[in-house]
């Protein structure tokens, strides 16, 4: 497939020109307008290094983003839904020499100091000649900021050729597809994989502006082949799909349905199989490591697995004190650690950060605690700072109790932490949003449903109701929220 060609020299080969590579609502781009749109921005980009880019979910982001590659330099996303005190932060630390924004796009005061230049996609010019190599910074990307304040990653060009080269042959991913997207573009999720992905393959990207269940029925209807979404996106869709069966119908028909940037509650998953007939696929990744593990197309999908590591990613297990788990039983709980060429260089000035992330071996501590089942298969736990709960002898991983507890007919979502115990060390907590705030079930019923499905010691001690759980613009679960909510 010839595009990977053209990521190289910058110009599409003639049978991919005519091609439409990007749709946003009513507006698009051929591969041959976006090299000239792209091509143009890069020409004005020469010598920019840092670049922020505003990223609304735009033509003009992916423009800007491509512009940005083209001319050798680091494009810097943008969360448009960021508040002041977070834009101004990034703006410090990542210095970028400029802002591309969509015409008209209003900027807030954080950015008010840095020059702006708006992205033309009407524009049409020759890419220019560079020469950033391999390991020159491409993208800084944010963290989330689930568990502490984001930081940026400074994601080099090899990285993001590799994660995507890595994700063709996982997912048999090829010009033929197109992607339905819904994602942001300010992380790796929605820009890397939704918008630099299709574009590396020759393939379309269909981006619905904001997400919804009958765009996506409506884009798998109109040939769409690929669904990359987050959990809730899959929520969605699950308590969607009873009363729709055009939905169903859709659903069915798409290649692949993927699902990643935190678990996907096992209930979903069961729930879209029974009613499409397609089970969906999970991934794990990171800011600073892109995709380190996925099911593959060819591969069997099963609930709660994020499938066998990538081609070219090293994945192993290790115990607290730095032995690794041979062990594939299901069973053995480790650190998630990855070595390869998928992973970030650093994080933006912050050495010691950079320092502590990394063994004297060179692989990346994700914080991200798994099992690995007899197939290799890899399962993940929880998160090491929030999802681990050391209670009564037992480490008790937050994620199968919150399964457990979804599969009550009275929660709408779950979330379950620990806190500290006299008896226990720590003790079980969940937060419930119930399915009906007149009737929400009752503690102890809900403790018993979780002992009878899972083991006793996992029982949740405490129970407390809310309308919502606190998420971030990912869907993720703010769990550090929790305690001041
Ligand atoms: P911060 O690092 O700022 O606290 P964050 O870790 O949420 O935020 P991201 O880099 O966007 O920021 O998210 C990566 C994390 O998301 C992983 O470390 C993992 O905990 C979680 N994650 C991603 N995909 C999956 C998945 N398929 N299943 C479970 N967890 C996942
Ligand atoms: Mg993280």
């Amino acid at each position: 497939d010839g595009p990977g060609e053209r990521s190289e020299t910058g110009v599409p080969p003639d049978e991919v020109r005519g091609r439409v590579a990007l749709r946003f609502g009513a507006r698009s781009l051929t591969y041959g307008g976006l090299a000239g749109a792209a091509g143009a921005l890069a020409g004005r980009l020469a010598g920019a290094g840092r670049v922020a880019v505003w990223a609304t979910p735009e033509l003009e982001t992916a423009v800007a983003v491509t512009g940005v590659l083209l001319a050798g330099a680091a494009a810097v996303p943008l969360n448009p839904k960021s508040g002041e005190k977070e834009l101004a932060h990034i703006v410090s630390d990542s210095a970028p020499t400029l802002v591309l924004a969509a015409p008209g796009a209003e900027l807030p005061d954080a950015l008010g100091a840095l020059e702006r230049l708006d992205v033309d996609a009407d524009a049409r010019a020759a890419v220019p000649e560079q020469t950033a190599g391999d390991a020159a910074p491409a993208l800084i990307v944010y963290t989330s900021g689930t568990t502490g304040p984001p930081k940026g990653a400074v994601l080099p060009r090899r990285a993001l050729a590799t994660t995507l080269d890595a994700l063709a042959d996982a997912w048999q991913w090829t010009a033929a597809d197109v992607l339905v997207h819904g994602l942001p573009l300010f992380h790796v999720h929605g820009l890397v994989l939704g918008t630099l992905g299709p574009l590396r393959r020759g393939g379309g990207v269909r981006h619905l502006g904001r997400f919804s269940t009958e765009g996506v029925a409506r884009e798998l209807t109109a040939g769409a082949t690929m669904l990359f979404g987050v959990p809730t996106m899959y929520h969605r869709i699950a308590e969607a799909l009873p009363d729709d069966p055009e939905l169903a119908e859709a659903l069915g028909r798409a290649r692949l349905l993927v699902s990643g940037s935190a678990a996907l509650p096992v209930h979903d998953h069961e729930r879209i199989a029974a009613a499409t007939g397609r089970r969906v696929i999970e991934r794990y990744g990171m800011t600073e490591t892109l995709m380190n593990t996925s099911v593959r197309a060819d591969g069997e999908a099963r609930a709660g697995t994020v499938g066998v590591p990538l081609p070219g990613v090293e994945l192993r297990l290790v115990e607290e004190d730095g032995t690794p788990i041979t062990a594939y039983d299901g069973e053995s709980v480790g650190e998630i650690q990855v070595r390869g060429a998928n992973l970030f260089t650093e994080y933006l000035n912050r050495p010691e950060a950079t320092a502590a992330a990394f063994t004297a071996d060179g692989f990346f501590r994700t914080g991200d605690m798994a099992v690995r089942e007899p197939d290799g298969y890899v399962r993940i736990v929880g998160r090491k700072a929030t999802d681990l709960i050391k209670s009564g002898g037992y480490k008790i991983g937050a994620g199968e109790i919150e399964n457990a507890l979804l599969e009550h007919p009275g929660v709408r979502e779950a979330a379950v932490t620990g806190e500290p115990d006299a008896d226990l060390g720590e003790r079980i907590v969940a937060w419930i949003v119930p399915a009906d705030p007149q009737a929400p079930p009752a503690a102890p019923e809900l403790a018993d449903h979780v002992a009878r499905r899972l083991a006793p010691h996992k029982r949740p001690r405490v129970v407390r109701y809310l309308d919502a759980l606190p998420r971030n613009d990912m869907g993720k679960i703010m769990k550090r929220a929790l305690a001041d909510v």
